[in-house]
């Protein structure tokens, strides 16, 4: 586990505004950069790919899956269907992947207030979400 860093915890509240501007609430804007940061430190080199989708994106990647073929929940670009009710249309989810998503996935335990798209039935490593 990471130890409590006073240079992390400066650099998130400073960085909090710019994930807000991509959608985050502010919350989970700070919990996703305390998370980006940690898992920088650790050296997981973390790079956000999706935060907030307007509902109209997320049916659209809905359609897109069901048109693919096969059974599902794995398709070709998918690990699972997107949600109906998706944090990432409220603000409250980020799709991080990390070079190694379950030590990543130990750093989001440790900063708490979020679940880790790992540990669904699912799994959907890399994401995050704020209850
Ligand atoms: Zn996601």
């Amino acid at each position: 586990m990471p130890a409590m860093n006073p240079a992390f915890e400066a650099w998130a509240a400073q960085a909090a505004p710019a994930f807000q501007k991509a959608g985050a609430t502010y919350s989970a804007a700070v919990k996703f950069a305390r998370l980006y940061v940690y898992s920088w430190s650790a050296g997981l080199q973390p790079r956000i790919t999706s935060m907030f989708r307007d509902p109209a994106k997320q049916k659209a990647l809905q359609d897109e899956y069901d048109r693919l073929p096969g059974m599902g929940p794995k398709k070709p670009g998918f690990l699972a269907r997107p949600a109906t009710n998706s944090g990432h249309t409220r603000g409250v989810a980020i799709d991080m992947p990390t070079n190694n998503d379950r030590k990543a996935g130990e750093i989001a335990r440790w900063i708490g207030g979020m679940r880790v798209g790992g540990d669904f039935s699912t799994p959907d490593w890399g994401h995050y979400d704020v209850a």
